[in-house]
């Protein structure tokens, strides 16, 4: 059998997205360069992140085209990182994930956020709509369609986490006590799953086959998965025992930043073949790009109108 992480899976902007920001450090220093921090030691103040790992991080960042670097100082040559157009792009996808979070999550930790939409003066939380019609999103009225992009490729492991081990999705250095959203996102496998679950595959084998993911590894995260009661499990069959797994409503909320994720790996990942797949909406008709609107004033959030702390 190949190794885990080279094998063939289906074109997914998501799964791409995943490969450069599926890491709790990645998501975290993406959170601090939103607030503002460029330099090194700042980040390894703010974070507590060794400084090794940092610079990791930060070298990954620059590779996948987040972040550039600025030379704020020539004696001694110092840069700083700057979030880049693709970097900033991002914003959708961590307000969308902190807003989850504020939501379903008891304790969300160090991922809390607060949005103000500077239009309308007032604190806000993103509400998920439709580009075109601008109806509230329910996923209920979405299907999907394979896209120009659609096939097959090599899923390689994101670089900072070569190292990954089945029993461990956390990155070396960080705490033990994690957001929920960074051990659902954190790893690359995880969201595969919800995503597998999402798409109608309910059985262990049958996502077992579609991610073609090893079965050590399933079991692990379907664990964590109901530990985290994203997912529920309901027996289908008695001798022998079988089960399935559905996603409960906190799960299936996950997929308002799923959505984030998918445009934006969308927009900087296609390549030249273009979308792997389409989402339509069903009440128009059209291509559904999520937009998010102001909960106070209905109006869509842009980057420059809204400040996040
Ligand atoms: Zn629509
Ligand atoms: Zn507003």
């Amino acid at each position: 059998m190949a190794p885990a992480e080279h094998r063939q899976i289906p074109n997914s902007s998501v799964v791409r997205a995943l490969s450069i920001v599926g890491d709790g450090w990645v998501l975290r220093l993406l959170r601090e360069a939103f607030r503002g921090v460029r330099r090194f030691s700042d980040f390894h103040e703010r974070l507590g992140i060794p400084k090794a790992v940092l610079s990791k991080r930060l070298t990954h960042l620059v590779e996948s085209g987040m972040f550039s670097l600025y030379e704020y100082q020539s004696v001694p040559l110092r840069h700083e990182y700057r979030l880049t157009e693709m970097g900033l792009d991002f914003w959708r996808v961590l307000l969308t994930m902190w807003d989850w979070e504020i939501r379903w999550d008891p304790d969300p930790g160090d991922m809390r956020l607060r949005l103000t939409h500077l239009d309308c003066g007032h604190e806000s939380r993103p509400v998920s709509s439709c580009s075109h019609c601008t109806q509230p999103l329910q996923l209920a009225d979405i299907s999907r369609r394979p896209g120009p992009g659609q096939g097959s490729e090599t899923m390689l492991p994101p670089r900072s986490r070569r190292r990954m081990n089945a029993g461990s999705a956390k990155s070396p250095g960080e705490p033990t006590l994690r957001s929920q959203i960074i051990r659902t996102v954190g790893d690359r496998w995880t969201p595969m799953v919800m995503g597998c679950i999402f798409r109608g595959n309910r059985r262990f084998n049958e996502l077992e086959a579609e991610l073609r993911i090893p079965p050590y590894i399933l079991g692990q995260r379907l664990n964590e998965l109901l530990e985290l009661e994203l997912i529920e499990r309901r027996r289908y069959q008695e001798a022998p025992p079988r089960d399935e797994f559905l996603l409960t409503a906190k799960g299936l909320a996950q997929h308002h930043y799923t959505l984030q994720l998918m445009r934006w790996g969308d927009r900087w990942l296609a390549g030249d073949k273009g979308l792997p797949q389409l989402m339509i909406h069903n009440l128009c008709g059209h291509v559904f790009h999520a937009d998010l609107r102001c909960s106070h004033c209905g109006e869509v959030l842009e980057r420059e109108r809204v400040r996040l702390l």
